[in-house]
């Protein structure tokens, strides 16, 4: 469904993707995983083209290589950013909002959104700056779906959470991927993710360094030992 090949991502001199490629299919959940610095989020930024890249993208059977993050938005390709960036001056109802105006009917995506996270629905009128850490990713993932992605990208979505939490995100993950969403997942998190995960992708220096189905990976001595810790 979504193929990227040949992704390279440099700021300056420094290179943070040398060369990468990968693919998503309907209904998957796909992690990158690896250490800090690896180009995990330059994967997605450059993907997205939210950083200058090169790379060449087939989604659906349509060459977006050239496309810009407008265009793949409104094709279906939507990132959930690491920081959050929810507006905390307006309601938690404006911030889902401003995710809905890309694609796909409104009203469906904000039941869809509140039947998924049913706090956001409770707290609809609140400011979204009073909310939780955990509420705000929440909604952070909420906006996202706001604009019936086909490929929902996720940047570190337990970030600061506690495990209940990151759960209960988690969940609605898997949920997602039943309705056929596929699903990057990028996390630091990578036993967690793995858990949740068909197939992942783990990187180093810019390179990926192995990848493979998630149980295969989880049952491996020396990805448990370098990635897992355990
Ligand atoms: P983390 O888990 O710490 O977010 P990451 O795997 O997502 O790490 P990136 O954020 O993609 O890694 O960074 C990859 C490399 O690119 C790092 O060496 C980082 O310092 C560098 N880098 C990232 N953003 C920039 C930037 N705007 N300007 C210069 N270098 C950058």
């Amino acid at each position: 469904m979504l193929k990227v090949e040949n992704l390279k991502v440099n700021y300056g001199h420094v290179s943070a993707v040398k060369d990468i490629s990968f693919k998503i299919d309907k209904g998957e959940i796909v992690s990158i995983l690896g250490a800090n610095g690896a180009g995990k989020t330059s994967t997605l930024f450059g993907t997205m083209g939210i950083v200058k890249s090169t790379s060449k993208i087939n989604f659906q059977g349509e060459d977006l290589s050239k496309a810009s993050t407008e265009e793949k938005v409104k094709k279906g390709l939507v990132l959930a950013p690491e920081d959050r960036r929810v507006f905390p001056q307006l309601s938690v109802e404006e911030n889902l909002k401003l995710g809905s105006f890309a694609r796909g009917n409104e009203k469906e995506n904000f039941e869809k959104v509140y039947d998924l996270f049913p706090v956001l629905k409770e707290r609809k009128r609140q400011q979204a700056g009073s909310l939780s850490g955990g509420e705000q990713q929440m909604l952070a993932v909420g906006r996202a779906l706001m604009s019936s992605p086909e490929i929902l990208m996720l940047d570190e979505p337990s970030l600061g959470l506690a495990p209940l939490i990151t759960d209960e995100i988690f969940d609605v993950l898997v949920q997602l991927k039943e309705t056929g969403v596929g699903i990057l997942l990028v996390e630091q998190n990578a036993l967690r993710s793995l858990k949740i995960s068909d197939r992942a992708y783990i990187l180093e220096i810019g390179r990926i360094a192995i990848q493979g189905d998630a149980k295969d990976l989880l049952n491996d001595e020396s990805v448990k030992k370098a990635y897992l810790g355990i």
